[in-house]
C-alpha cells in the first residue's frame, strides 16, 4: 500500500461513524511530504478531539517534518462506532495525512499521556495489525516507541514498547531516527537495532532489562543485560529558545478541547509541591525570553486564524517576564478581537493582576485557583507555601474587580492528613464564598458562583511521596462524606474525582511490569477509552486483576520502606532519591522549601547531574 492508499476503504466507513471530520486529512498547515524516505506516525492514544491539540505531538511533528527526507503523520484512537466499522471492513489503523497503514511506518511514536489511557495503547496496536508485545513484532514491523509524562515509570506498559523516550524530545527525536537509519543501513535485525537505540541518552529499551524477584516473590529491583546502561536518565533541554516551537499549528475542522493556539513560555517548576510529579520530573525551570514569546504568537496567530492564544507551562504566572508578554500582547493585539489566557494562576495577588491583565477590556471568565488543602497545616505537608490570606485576598481583589466565578482545587486523602484537615477544605470554601459575596454588589450576588473540584490523592512515582500508601476506598469514601457534611449548601457546587478512577490511577502509577497483564486481560475484555466516564467500568478491572492473581491493594494502599527496591528505580529525572526522601521528612514536619528559581537551592541534585541549569527571562542562572 502506498500514500493514500486506504482513502477509499476509509471513505466508505465515514457516512456510518458520529463526526467524520476526525478521521480526514487535508487540515489547515498539515504537512505532506510523500517523497520521504523514513517515515513516522506519531500516535496519540485517544480520540482526535483530545488529542490534537497535544503540544508534544505538535512539537515532535514540527521537529520531525524538519529533518531531512523524514516525514511525519499523525493518527488519532478512532471511537468505537469508527473501530467496530474498520474492523468488520478489515481497515487497519491509518494516518491521517496519507491515510497510510500504520504498520508502513519505520516508527509509531505513541505518547502515553495518562495511566487511563494504558489499554488504548493495545487497542491502538491491535487496530494497526501489530502483536501487542514487542516480543512477539518481527523484523517486518515498525519500531513502537513510547514516551511522556508517564514515561517516569514504564514498567506497567514497558511490554507493548520496543522502546520508551524518558524525557524531552525535541533533540532525542533526531537521535533515535539517527539511531534507527544507521541500524537499518547496516542491515542490524531488531535484536541489534534495539541494542543500538539503548545507546542513545534518554531511551529505555524495555527487553533489554529483567523485574528480579525473591524465592518468595517479592520484587527486588531490575536488572539491566550487559550493554544497556543500568540507569536510563532523562533527556532535557537547556535552551528553551534555541529550539523555535511550531509557530503553523494544525487548525481542525472540528470542535477539540483547547480549541486555541498554544505557545509553551517555560518548561518546569521548582516551586516543590511534594505531590506533583510534573513539578519533579521536568526540573529544573527554564523559561523562554520575552522576545521569542511575542514573536511566536504574533506569527502563531497569523497563521492559524485563532482568536485566543493561550501562554502554556506547569505554572505561567511564575515566569519572571510575564507581565512585561502580557503588556506587549496587549499593546499588539488590542483592537483584533484575540484575547489571551493563562492556563494556571498562582493562588496569590500577583495571580489576580495577571488575570486582570489577561481580561483587560474583555469578558471575566472564571479564576480557577488551586489552594490544595484546606488547612495551613496540610498545606505546609504538601509545601503548597500558600496561606489563606493569599487566597482571601485574592478572591476578594478578583470579586471587586468583576469576577463572579472562581473554581478552587483540593485534593483529600495526602499523607497525614485527618478529618480536621478533611472539614478545613469546607470551612474555607464557606470563607471564600463569604468574602466573594461581601466584595459583589447585592444586585449582582445571583450570578456568584464557587465550584470545589474535590480529588483524591494518588502517590505518584519520582516525588517524595511516592512511598506513601494511597488511602483505601472505603476510608476515601467516609472522608468524603465528613467533607460533604462540612460544605456550605448554599452557592458552592461541589464535583468529585471517581474514588474507583483514582484508585486504577494509583495502581498504574506505581505498579511493576506484571500490571501488563492485568491491561492486557482488561484490554481483551473490552477496557478502552477508561478516561471516560461512560466507559470506565471497574468491576471489568477488577477481574483482570483477579485473573491475574494481583491485589490491587498492595500496590496502591501499601506504604513503602526507603529500603525498598521500586519498580522504576532504573529511571531518572535527575532529581536525587536523597533529596526526595529529605523532602518526605520536611513534610512530615511540616517544614517547608523555598523555591529554588528564586531563592536558595533545595539540592535535588537535577541542575549539577544533568548539567542544566535554571533559565529565567533567557538567560542561564549559572
Ligand atoms: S538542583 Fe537546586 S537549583 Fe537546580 S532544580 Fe534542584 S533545587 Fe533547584
Amino acid at each position: 500500500m502506498t500514500n493514500g492508499g486506504l482513502w477509499p476503504q476509509v471513505e466508505r466507513l465515514l457516512a456510518s461513524v458520529e463526526r467524520p471530520a476526525r478521521y480526514i486529512d487535508r487540515e489547515w498547515n498539515a504537512v505532506h511530504q510523500p517523497g520521504a524516505d523514513y517515515r513516522a506516525a506519531l500516535v496519540y492514544p485517544d480520540t482526535y478531539e483530545i488529542g490534537q491539540a497535544n503540544q508534544a505531538i505538535a512539537i515532535l511533528y514540527a521537529t520531525l517534518n524538519g529533518l531531512p527526507a523524514v516525514v511525519a503523520e499523525r493518527a488519532y484512537l478512532p471511537w468505537l462506532d469508527m473501530s467496530t466499522a474498520m474492523r468488520d471492513a478489515g481497515v487497519p489503523l491509518f494516518s491521517l495525512e496519507s491515510c497510510t497503514a500504520l504498520s508502513e511506518f519505520d516508527l509509531i511514536g505513541i505518547t502515553v499521556p495518562y495511566e487511563l489511557t494504558y489499554s488504548n495503547i493495545l487497542e491502538v496496536l491491535d487496530l494497526a495489525g501489530l502483536p501487542i508485545r514487542a516480543s512477539e513484532r518481527t523484523e517486518a514491523h515498525p519500531l513502537v516507541i513510547g514516551g511522556g509524562p508517564s514515561a517516569f515509570n514504564p514498567e506497567p506498559f514497558a511490554p507493548f514498547f520496543d522502546a520508551v523516550l524518558v524525557g524531552e524530545g525535541e533533540e532525542a527525536v533526531a537521535d533515535i531516527v539517527a539511531a534507527h537509519r544507521a541500524a537499518k543501513q547496516s542491515g542490524l535485525d531488531r535484536a541489534a537495532t534495539l541494542m543500538a537505540l539503548s545507546a542513545v541518552p534518554g531511551v529505555y529499551v524495555p527487553a533489554l532489562y529483567r523485574p528480579e524477584y525473591d524465592a518468595d516473590g517479592a520484587f527486588i529491583g531490575v536488572s539491566a543485560v550487559p550493554g544497556a546502561p543500568d540507569v536510563v536518565t532523562k533527556r532535557v533541554l537547556a535552551d528553551l529558545d534555541a529550539h523555535r516551537p511550531p509557530t503553523a499549528p494544525i487548525v481542525p475542522f472540528m470542535d477539540v478541547v483547547h480549541d486555541r493556539f498554544g505557545v509553551e513560555v517555560l518548561r518546569g517548576c521548582t516551586r516543590g509541591c511534594r505531590f506533583c510529579q510534573a513539578g519533579m520530573v521536568y526540573r529544573p525551570v527554564r523559561e523562554r525570553s520575552a522576545d521569542p514569546i511575542v514573536r511566536d504568537v504574533l506569527a502563531g496567530l497569523a497563521c492559524t486564524g485563532y482568536d485566543e492564544v493561550s501562554l502554556t507551562s506547569l505554572s505561567t504566572t511564575d515566569h519572571s517576564q510575564l507581565e512585561e508578554v502580557l503588556r506587549r500582547l496587549q499593546r499588539r493585539l488590542e483592537g483584533t478581537g484575540v484575547s489571551v489566557s493563562l492556563p494556571s494562576l498562582r493562588v496569590d495577588a500577583f495571580g489576580v493582576e495577571m488575570a486582570r491583565l489577561v481580561s483587560a477590556g474583555g469578558k471575566k471568565s472564571g479564576l480557577t485557583l488551586a489552594p490544595e488543602a484546606g488547612t495551613q497545616r496540610m498545606r505546609d505537608v504538601i509545601n503548597k507555601n500558600v496561606t489563606e490570606e493569599d487566597l482571601l485576598g485574592s478572591v476578594q481583589r478578583a470579586f471587586e474587580a468583576g469576577w463572579r466565578r472562581v473554581k478552587l482545587y483540593f485534593m483529600i486523602g495526602l499523607p497525614t492528613e485527618t478529618d480536621d484537615d478533611v472539614r478545613g477544605i469546607g470551612e474555607l470554601v464557606g470563607r471564600v464564598f463569604r468574602v466573594a459575596r461581601e466584595a459583589t454588589p447585592p444586585a449582582q450576588r445571583g450570578g456568584l458562583r464557587v465550584a470545589v473540584s474535590v480529588s483524591t490523592f494518588v502517590p505518584k512515582a519520582q516525588t517524595p511521596f511516592q512511598w506513601d500508601a494511597q488511602l483505601p476506598l472505603e476510608e476515601v469514601r467516609r472522608r468524603q462524606s465528613v467533607l460533604r457534611e462540612s460544605m456550605p449548601r448554599k452557592g458552592v457546587e461541589l464535583h468529585w474525582h471517581d474514588s474507583d478512577v483514582s484508585f486504577l490511577e494509583g495502581v498504574m502509577a506505581r505498579g511493576g511490569r506484571e500490571v501488563a497483564d492485568v491491561i492486557e486481560a482488561a484490554w481483551r475484555d473490552g477496557a478502552t477509552f477508561d478516561a471516560w466516564t461512560e466507559r470506565f467500568n471497574p468491576s471489568r478491572w477488577a477481574a483482570a486483576f483477579e485473573a491475574c492473581g494481583i491485589e490491587p491493594a498492595s500496590i496502591a494502599n501499601r506504604e513503602r520502606t526507603p529500603a525498598e527496591p521500586l519498580p522504576w528505580d532504573h529511571i531518572s529525572a535527575g532529581v536525587s532519591k536523597r533529596y526526595l526522601l529529605r523532602e518526605r521528612e520536611r513534610a512530615l514536619t511540616g517544614e517547608l522549601t523555598p523555591d529554588c528559581s528564586f531563592e536558595s537551592c533545595a539540592g535535588c541534585d537535577v541542575c549539577q547531574d544533568l548539567g542544566v541549569d535554571i533559565v529565567l527571562g533567557g538567560v542561564a542562572r549559572g
